[in-house]
């Protein structure tokens, strides 16, 4: 079965009740490609408000989750509070996660591990440094990222992987299609070894870094693209672009 073709926008630490509402309002007056599954993620303080207000079949992500059950963590959200509130997704390992609050593979393993395990749907970031790349560890070090949660779950029918180069990241610097397409590739072939060719034929991989209106639509050509993250440009009107990248 063909892959359906998905587009996932992370506001990071932006927005107001104000702007977020801008966001929505766009979203839902937009004639959005009813071939593609579209996931918006707003800081925390906004998840019910868009929730709650967003239609046209876009859904809301959470940034973050705790990997315990209820209890004395001050600053978290539990797995139990996103599904009771009827939010379905969460963002995992994203690489602001990984280096600046130094977020382990394994504790975003256990992090995935929770969410799933309490039907939640992850949306499971991984990717390398620019000094990583050029060592040549690219492969490596997304599979090491990706092995940490391969021992820790079996069932992958709701994870969506998004190889997000750091050095693409909000720097303006987006990856060739040649080497998001290389990159989605060899995860493909490992996902394939590593669990089964079923998991990699059906497992979504999506490219983030820079990704915006313009260079968009030449990535999406790509057999192993299966959609973006989208940080900076899911805030302006253009994200509406970006979901209609096949258009
Ligand atoms: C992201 O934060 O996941 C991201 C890809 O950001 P940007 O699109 O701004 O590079």
């Amino acid at each position: 079965m063909a892959r359906k073709f998905f587009v996932g926008g992370n506001f990071k630490a932006n927005g107001s009740l104000k702007s977020i509402q801008a966001i929505v309002d766009n979203l839902n007056n937009a004639k959005l490609d009813p071939n593609v599954e579209v996931v918006i993620s707003p800081p925390s303080l906004f998840l019910l408000p868009t929730a709650e207000k967003v239609s046209n079949n876009v859904k809301v992500a959470a940034q973050n989750v705790f990997d315990k059950p209820d209890g004395a963590w001050t600053g978290e959200l539990t797995v139990k509070m996103l599904v009771d509130h009827g939010i379905e997704w969460v963002i995992l390992g994203h690489s602001e996660r990984r280096t600046i609050f130094k977020e382990s593979s394994e504790f975003i393993a256990d992090k995935t591990k929770a969410a799933l395990d309490s039907g939640l749907s992850v949306i499971l970031c991984i990717g390398e440094t620019l000094e990583e790349r050029e060592a040549g560890r690219t492969i490596d070090v997304c599979c090491s990222q990706l092995q940490a949660v391969v021992d820790k779950i079996s069932d992958w029918s709701k994870v969506v992987i998004a190889y997000e180069p750091v050095w693409a990241i909000g720097t303006g610097k987006v990856a060739t299609t040649e080497q998001a397409q290389d990159a989605h590739g060899a995860l493909r072939k490992w996902l394939a070894e590593k669990i089964s060719p079923e998991v990699a034929e059906a497992t979504r991989i999506l490219y983030g870094g820079s990704v915006n209106e313009k260079n968009c639509k030449d990535l999406a050509t790509q057999p192993d693209i299966d959609g973006f993250l989208v940080g900076g440009a899911s805030l302006k009107p253009a994200f509406v672009d970006i979901i209609n990248a096949n258009l």
